[in-house]
């Protein structure tokens, strides 16, 4: 283990050459094995509060409102505490993508410090828990719940994380509808392989695809599941299932699992519906409340139903 330390931030070059600044410590952690590493993790070991400006940078656009960035701010916060306390034997709580949050290291633009100065120390709590603020960039339209749609975790199964039923506010996104296609029989291949994999024989043995439903809507109206209808029957897969399917093929990747649509020509033409998991806060929803004069707190209140916002530190 190598811990680099520096008085200024860390220019870190990326595999894409692009070349980023790091706060805190650059941490090399040797992986594989143990007298001849063939690899290293590469960890940034920072303060929370010089974490959320690069969060901001990288999951919202300089120049949205600052309201949206602080709601966010205090999101990102919520989601990081809550996955510090769940990975205590990790070497590291969170990644840099999506796949946690977006993370940029030391912004190159101002307002996302400003932004996150503003809101320091605060987090979003329910019943003294510090609640995982999780968001995506838009919600379609339709709340997702944390239960459903990110996993059965008890953490998950709290008020406000079941999501709102208010009217979306996020209807000027780009993704708040979209369309794509994928090829019908590259899908069923993907589909197939999923189903095998799981054991499940109806998916496994899936006839050629006619057209996909979006079905089983939560108490917000947003579908949980797809049927997929073929020549022979009908399968169901999880909303949420049916991104891991493309990922996992290698197929072009779908902007959510909310998708409708029916073959023609060999190729499924689907109408799609958000950006992301559609839990918590939606980021264009966020922007329109905030840009509308709607406060930090209220949008957070709107999206956390219930939420307490407590500082912390
Ligand atoms: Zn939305």
């Amino acid at each position: 283990m190598i811990d680099l330390h520096s008085d200024h931030a860390i220019s870190v070059s990326q595999s894409t050459g692009k070349v980023r600044q790091y706060p805190g410590v650059i941490r090399l952690l040797a992986i594989g094995d143990k007298d001849s590493p063939d690899a290293f993790v590469v960890i940034n070991i920072v303060p929370m509060e010089q974490y959320i400006p690069g969060v901001l940078a990288g999951e919202l656009y300089e120049g949205w409102h600052d309201a949206a960035f602080e709601a966010q701010a205090v999101a990102a916060r919520g989601f990081a505490v809550s996955e510090c306390q769940q990975r205590r034997d990790h070497a590291w709580d969170v990644s840099d993508t999506q796949a946690s949050q977006a993370y940029v290291g030391v912004p190159s633009w101002s307002q996302a410090a400003q932004c996150a100065k503003r809101t320091e120390g605060l987090l979003p709590v329910w019943r003294d828990q510090v609640l995982p603020g999780y968001f995506s960039s838009c919600c379609g339209g339709r709340a997702a719940t944390a239960s459903e749609s990110i996993g059965p975790n008890p953490i998950n199964a709290v008020a406000p994380l079941d999501g709102h039923g208010a009217p979306a506010q996020c209807q000027s996104s780009p993704m708040y509808t979209w369309t794509q296609s994928w090829n019908a029989q590259s899908l069923r291949k993907a589909i197939q392989s999923w189903g095998r994999a799981r054991q499940d024989d109806a998916l496994a043995s899936l006839n050629r695809i006619q057209s996909i439903t979006a079905v089983s809507p939560n108490a917000h109206g947003r579908p949980t599941r797809l049927e997929i209808h073929t020549t022979g029957d009908t399968a169901t897969i999880a909303c949420i299932d049916f991104p891991q399917i493309l990922a996992q093929s290698g197929l072009e990747s779908s902007r959510s699992g909310w998708v409708e649509g029916s073959v023609d020509a060999g190729d499924l033409h689907v109408q799609g519906h958000g950006f992301g998991h559609g839990v918590g806060l939606c980021q264009y929803g966020a922007e329109a409340m905030a840009a509308s004069g709607a406060s930090a707190k209220s949008i957070l209140r709107f999206y956390y139903p219930g939420v307490e916002i407590k500082k912390a530190w």
